[in-house]
């Protein structure tokens, strides 16, 4: 597909150096496309930062019996198009900023699909791996109640998001539930489907990484068959879209997560990598692979590369050495602006995570139509639904992409962007 070959335009006002803070790197690709769209400097404003910041503390009473302190965000950054929509993250890292720019990206992916949500984020600071089940469930459940006033079904809907599961997500309705004095289905998405989660949830990250990924091969008339894909990041997202890709008889050559990565060449079973995983707490020392750095898998030979974890992964220090020919963002904001330009210089494609990763939160939309309706869809229904979202997504990105002879980026960029900024025009200013 023709995304360097279109000679992207100059990407303007853009910093020479590189800022690794991911809100302003959310504002730099906001103002991209603002400016392709000519957005006057009063909506611009309005769109560039959060509508709403909530910043909690988190007693939690931990397993030695000590009370411990810890300290949640809840981040609203548009609601024009739809209830705030976006996951809780559990990781030591999380900064404010961080979740600025995630609830940001959400407001895009939402638009980006077309469905009538806006984009919100969580996240506490702790480090979810080293605290037991217990633990765990009282600081979700303090953690709950201290965002209660944001969220509820035709409010904020919060989602898993790294070290975040179903589990969570449970805890969550009934924090919220035992509160109200009923039961409330559609307050969170990603549950157990015993309570009101969808059929097909789990995989849906995965899923709509895969679709959108074929969609683009085809373009480049690319078989996913025998295609080597090298995916940083084993958890949710990176496991299952292994599982999906391996489906389509795609080679798995190198996976990773956060203590180092392996490779081999013939291709892992992934099914093998997850039990593997699951019994040692990484995919390290699988055997039949050898040792690979999470810095190496990214510069390795492969026709596709699936950052599957955090931010800024790819950076200007990498880029160049970026040998993919399709870079698919399962996880959000892998990719810095810089690094975008010389990937597109490099006529890499990129498929966003705005698009790439926007499977999840369909399925989230499915997931909390059918709360509200009480009337659940057989898992080929969510998949059908889900897979005519993507593959429509691609085409309008693709042909904004054109359009604007600019790359994948900006182009679903100013898709989503163009709409949030209608409905924010058509609704007008309050008072
Ligand atoms: N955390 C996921 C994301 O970043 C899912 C959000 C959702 O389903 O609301 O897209």
């Amino acid at each position: 597909m023709a995304t360097a070959k279109a000679a992207p335009q100059p990407i303007p006002r853009i910093a020479p150096r590189e800022d690794l803070n991911p809100h302003r790197i959310a504002q730099i690709q906001f103002d991209l496309a603002a400016e392709y769209l000519k957005l006057d400097p009063g909506l611009r404003q309005i769109l560039r930062s959060p509508k709403r910041v909530l910043e909690v503390s988190v007693p939690t009473k931990m397993d030695n019996g000590q009370v411990k302190v810890f300290t949640g965000y809840r981040v609203q950054h548009n609601v024009a198009r739809g209830p705030a929509k976006g996951g809780i993250r559990y990781h030591p890292n999380v900064t404010l900023d961080e979740v600025k720019a995630l609830a940001t990206w959400m407001t895009w992916k939402t638009a980006a699909v077309n469905i009538p949500f806006g984009g919100g984020k969580g996240g506490v600071i702790c480090d979810a791996k080293r605290m037991s089940k217990g633990e765990l469930e009282r600081m979700t459940r303090r953690y709950a109640s201290e965002i209660l006033p944001l969220i509820g079904p035709e409010q904020d809907i919060p989602a898993p998001d790294v070290y975040t599961d179903s589990q969570t997500m449970a805890w969550i309705m009934d924090t919220y539930s035992m509160t109200k004095g009923y039961s409330s289905l559609g307050v969170v998405t990603g549950k157990p489907v015993s309570i009101g989660g969808s059929e097909g949830r789990k995989e849906a990250t995965a899923r709509g990484c895969m679709v959108v990924t074929e969609e683009a091969c085809k373009l480049k008339k690319m078989s996913l068959r025998g295609a080597s894909v090298a995916i940083q990041g084993f958890g949710n997202a990176g496991s299952l879209v292994a599982r999906l890709f391996a489906e389509k008889k795609s080679r798995i050559v190198a996976i990773s997560d956060s203590r180092g990565g392996v490779f081999n060449s013939c291709g892992i079973d992934p099914l093998k990598a997850m039990r593997y995983k699951e019994r040692s707490g990484t995919v390290v020392g699988m055997p039949g692979t050898s040792r690979i750095s999470n810095d190496d898998l990214l510069t390795m030979k492969c026709d596709i590369l699936v950052p599957a974890a955090l931010e800024n992964v790819i950076t200007l220090n990498n880029a160049d050495q970026i040998k993919a020919k399709v870079v698919a963002e399962a996880a959000n904001g892998p990719t810095t602006p810089h690094a975008d330009e010389v990937l597109a210089r490099k006529g890499i494609t990129l498929l966003p995570d705005i698009l790439a990763n926007a499977g999840g939160v369909t399925a989230s939309y499915f997931e909390w139509v059918q709360d509200l309706q009480s009337l659940f869809w057989p898992l080929s229904e969510v998949n059908a639904k889900l897979e005519s979202v993507m593959r429509r997504a691609f085409q309008e990105a693709y042909e904004t992409m054109r359009k604007h002879r600019t790359h994948m980026r900006t182009g679903a960029y100013i898709l989503a962007v163009g709409r949030v900024a209608d409905a924010t025009l058509v609704r007008g200013l309050f008072p």
